[in-house]
């Protein structure tokens, strides 16, 4: 089921056109409207006349989520005040909150774009699509809302926490699309199991789920759990907010909105752009945002381009599913460590619930690494001597995956504490 047919099945030579007529567009508005970009481009000598097509993309300058820092809160904004009708900001836990502000047309095309995700998970008019996202400043909840308007669904709005409350719900109105992070789709699982109450009385069939990175092992518990297909939607508040881009049903990549969001990839080192298929980090430059435009906006995020076209009939370049970020990854005695390549290795060992968290300390000038992981109950019930095997078995198979020395303390059941929206995975406590 595609949304807008017209789009996002168009040639990829006319989506160029296409999206070189914006970028000449969005270039004169921040040129002429943000003195931050003009001073960019005038230091790299360009003038909007410099840019003709897609193809001059690589020559205008990057912006990074520093840049919006040190213009808190309004510095970007290319429209007067009186333009914007929303404003969103991130949860600001180190320094400034990032801010954006969305003109009414760029509420318009957000919900465009969620639109064109629900569709790739063939929700229509005919669904219930209960938005567990927490609503307020953070876009999740009101992302989703929009675009779950827009395609008609009923739209139970009852954002994140009173988990109880949100089975309760789900049963009695019949929920069949659900919207959440994962690892809050994970502790709903749980919660359903320990309230009793079987998977026959609900009629979820699908579930949306996004602002966290989550692997593909995670998917495959969330769905067996649940019963239901899972599927991974992007976005980030800077570009505009859940659906940049979502899966289709083929689950091969998720399709980004390349007619408002142009994704380059690359190298994070050099800054170079790499060619399709080519691992790197993400950039997207938002063509049609009126608000809060961005050129070249830097996500931090690891992923790779396919431009081919898709089985679904999109012909919409999808990106790889994004496991890790460049700001994310931890240094531990000079190697790099994701939490995502523990999350891989603990969903391996079958037993071992996907509850975890990493501790990084420095001791003595050494850092140490270790994880708490909760096991499942039948293990926990069982005798030391098996608790103690199991432990040998993680310890090794992540001193393996990761190649440094990890402590490793299996703990009781629920002791984790669960989070109602983004999991938080790593405590570092060095003092860097
Ligand atoms: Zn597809």
């Amino acid at each position: 089921m595609i949304w807008n047919p017209s789009i996002e099945s168009l040639s990829r030579d006319e989506l160029c056109f296409r999206q070189g007529h914006e970028l000449r567009s969005v270039v004169e508005r921040v040129y002429h409207n943000v003195a931050f970009y003009r001073d960019k481009m005038q230091r790299l000598g360009l003038t909007p006349d410099d840019i003709r097509s897609i193809e001059d993309l690589k020559k205008l300058p990057f912006t990074t989520k520093e840049d919006l820092r040190e213009t808190y809160p309004f510095g970007l904004f290319a429209v007067p005040m009186d333009q914007i009708v929303r404003l969103h900001a991130s949860s600001g836990t180190t320094g400034r909150a990032t801010v954006v502000g969305y003109t009414r047309r760029d509420i318009q095309i957000w919900s465009e774009v969620v639109a064109r995700c629900l569709a790739g998970a063939h929700a229509t008019s005919k669904d219930m699509i209960q938005v567990a996202y927490g609503y307020g400043l953070f876009t999740g909840g009101l992302g989703l809302h929009y675009g779950a308007e827009k395609i008609g669904a009923s739209v139970i709005p009852i954002s994140g926490g009173n988990t109880r409350r949100q089975i309760q719900l789900m049963r009695d109105f019949g929920t069949t699309v659900l919207a959440c992070t994962p690892s809050y789709a994970l502790y709903l699982a749980e919660t359903l199991q320990e309230m009793g109450i079987a998977r026959s009385e609900l009629k979820l069939r699908t579930g949306i789920f996004g602002a966290e990175p989550w692997t593909e092992g995670m998917r495959r518990e969330i769905e067996e759990r649940l019963g239901i297909k899972a599927l991974d939607i992007y976005g980030l508040s800077e570009v505009i907010g859940p659906g940049v881009a979502c899966e289709c049903l083929e689950r091969n990549g998720l399709h980004i909105q390349e007619d408002h969001f142009v994704p380059e990839i690359i190298d994070p080192t050099t800054l170079e752009v790499l060619g399709p298929g080519m691992p790197g980090e993400l950039v997207f430059t938002t063509v049609t945002k009126e608000g809060l435009p961005l050129l070249r906006y830097r996500t931090r995020d690891l992923t790779r381009l396919d431009m081919a076209p898709c089985g679904c009939g999109r012909t919409l370049a999808r990106m790889h599913k994004c496991l890790a970020r460049s700001d994310d990854m931890l240094i531990i005695r000079g190697v790099n460590v994701f939490p995502s390549q523990v999350e891989s290795v603990l969903l391996e060992i079958a037993g071992v619930a996907p509850h975890y968290v990493l501790v990084v300390d420095r001791e003595h000038n050494l850092d140490n690494l270790t994880l708490m992981v909760e096991v499942d109950e039948h293990v926990i019930s069982d005798n030391v001597g098996q608790l103690e095997s199991w432990t040998a078995k993680v310890h090794h198979a992540l001193e393996s995956a990761l190649g440094i020395g990890i402590v490793v303390k299996l703990v009781e059941p629920r002791t984790i504490e669960r989070s109602e929206g983004k999991a938080k995975r790593v405590i570092d406590k060095r003092k860097l």
